[in-house]
């Protein structure tokens, strides 16, 4: 199935990554059939069929290269030692789990909020698109604005209870799992208003539980030419996307959450203060930045309920296919024009033009056997929706009963033929199959590896294992955008070193004393033997 040299490039990368038909991607789809999304059984069901289907199922490679309240004094600064926020808190007995239901029902009597239902807690306590241990939460609440999380917060803290924050559940490393002691899934996903739009200012304030295909929808509808240009999966939310620290097909152009996409967001702390990080200006020098500091926590620090999105201009956009022999000649193409005065910043329809006879022409250069260039922007959307459905078509490619484990590694750009040649070559010797989609002009790379049963997970799950080494060996990181949720943290001291990660700690530490918001993800736990930084 591994076929390398087949890549998708994306001129003049910025789209209204808008999908027609929205698909919602986590187990939130499944219960949000009311808002008239497909669940994912139901995507996966319908196998695309375009012309072009082929060059992803099964494909080697297709890259994506994006030219295209009280107890205020629970907050401690006192340092920690080392690691010592991952030890087991005392948390609450099953019977003071219990008291804490009660209380979060008198506190929400309206009908729909609070839920112990089994099948629910199981659904939003894991996830379909992940492997990692999980355990179901004892109770779900649903919120609807900053004052709910409050109340659940400080519930939460006086039992003693895990906090996990739930949106649009597309992430992909055990991020959202239920704690095994007893745990409250905030479910934020009916938070998700768009509040204000300012157009002359770029920008727009939403509630966090807003997905970004929403948002460019309302936005395009509303014949404001602006859109919010992070893509992570289709479904995921606002909320969830500062939680992993986010990117997408996007990110060569436009970057990542890590960027100043976030102008202020609205979090409701561990100990109950709601802050806000940012006010509305473009640009701010007050102190450091505090807004940073919850990207990619995870919901570990706090529960973010709004955000300051900034929008970015919409230019015109083209969609174009081209197939190399091999990894290499792709990874250097696309680093030709990645590094040419235009790079990633092509903005008009004749500059479009222009650029894709020079794109084509370096292609050629680079050994480029096909260059296919969207006629009609339907054309471009169903070559582009084939990319973003990719996990779909991997699924539908093995038949009945076929599993995917996706993994996402990233390396220096020039470092990416390496890695995928090895991958291929242990992938094949391990007798598995996989589909590899990256985004070249990052070096980000993922491999969708099938299987059909729990027997094979291990097989399956070592050889995620050693293309994270593969990735750290060749001066990497263990994720490039979906973050590190419970199935990449044992990777973190050796990636960053245990001072750094002491230093994450002493954080969490300070801002989550009793361990109570999302515990078991992101930080490594007990004392590890690792090296530091070089
Ligand atoms: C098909 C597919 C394609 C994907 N492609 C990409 C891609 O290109 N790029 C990419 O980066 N990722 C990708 N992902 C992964 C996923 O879409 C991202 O990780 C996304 O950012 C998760 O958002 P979510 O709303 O689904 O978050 P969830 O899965 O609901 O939550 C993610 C984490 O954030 C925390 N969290 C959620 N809401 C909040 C909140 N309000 N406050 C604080 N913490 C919160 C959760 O507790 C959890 O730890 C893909 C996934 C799929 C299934």
């Amino acid at each position: 199935m591994f076929r390398s040299g087949n890549f998708i490039k994306r001129l003049a990368v910025n789209s209204i990554p808008v999908s027609r038909n929205s698909r919602s991607l986590g187990n939130a789809g499944q219960l949000r059939r009311t808002l008239g999304f497909r669940s994912f059984s139901e995507a996966t069901s319908k196998p695309r069929t375009s012309n072009l289907a082929g060059y992803f199922v099964g494909a080697a490679l297709v890259v994506a290269a994006g030219l295209l309240a009280d107890n205020q004094g629970l907050i401690s600064l006192r340092p920690t030692s080392a690691f010592s926020t991952s030890k087991s808190k005392q948390y609450a007995s099953h019977e003071e789990v219990q008291m804490a239901i009660s209380e979060l029902r008198e506190s929400f009597p309206e009908k729909g909020y609070v839920s112990t239902e089994p099948d629910a807690l199981k659904t939003f306590g894991s996830s379909t698109n992940s492997y990692h241990p999980a355990s179901p939460h004892s109770v779900v609440v649903q919120v609807r604005s900053t004052e709910d999380v409050v109340k659940v917060v400080n519930i939460a803290r006086k039992y003693r209870i895990p906090i996990v924050a739930y949106s649009g559940a597309t992430s992909l490393e055990g991020h959202y799992s239920g704690v095994e002691t007893g745990s409250i899934c905030l479910d934020m996903s009916a938070m998700d208003q768009i509040l204000e739009i300012h157009e002359n200012d770029g920008d727009l304030v939403c509630q966090s539980g807003a997905r970004w295909e929403d948002i460019n929808r309302v936005l395009k509808d509303k014949g404001i030419p602006l859109f919010f240009p992070l893509d992570p999966g289709p479904g995921a939310t606002i909320g969830g996307m500062i939680g992993t620290g986010c990117s997408g097909t996007n990110a060569v152009r436009y970057g990542t959450a890590r960027a100043e996409w976030f102008l202020n967001v609205t979090v409701v702390l561990a100990n109950g203060k709601v802050i806000k990080t940012r006010r509305r200006a473009r640009k701010s020098a007050v102190g450091f930045d505090s807004t940073k500091l919850f990207i990619g926590a995870e919901g570990t620090l706090g529960i973010v309920t709004e955000a300051t999105l900034r929008l970015a201009p919409l230019v015109p956009t083209k969609v174009a296919m081209a197939q190399f022999p091999d990894v290499e000649h792709a990874v250097n193409a696309v680093q030709e024009i990645l590094n040419a005065p235009d790079g990633a910043h092509i903005r008009t329809d004749s500059s479009i033009k222009q650029t894709a006879a020079t794109v084509k022409g370096i292609f050629k250069k680079h050994g480029s056997e096909r260059f296919e260039f969207a006629a009609t922007q339907e054309q471009a959307d169903e070559m582009w929706e084939n990319r973003k459905y990719a996990l779909m078509s991997t699924l539908s490619s093995g038949g009945d009963g076929t599993r995917v484990w996706t993994t996402d590694v990233c390396v220096p750009v020039s470092k990416l033929p390496e890695l995928a040649y090895e991958t291929k070559k242990d992938l094949v010797a391990s007798g598995l199959q996989s589909t590899i989609v990256g985004h070249v002009g990052d070096g980000n790379f993922h491999a969708l590896i099938k299987f059909h049963d729990d027997k094979e997970l291990p097989k399956v799950s070592e050889a995620v294992h050693r293309l994270v080494h593969r990735a750290l060996a060749l001066d990497g990181t263990c994720t490039g955008e979906h973050g590190v949720g419970v199935g990449k943290k044992e990777y973190l001291i050796e990636e960053l070193g245990e001072n750094t990660v002491e230093f994450m700690h002493t954080i969490k530490e300070a801002l989550d004393p009793l361990n109570i918001m999302n515990p078991g993800k992101l930080y490594p736990e007990g004392k590890h033997v690792g090296k530091d930084h070089k």
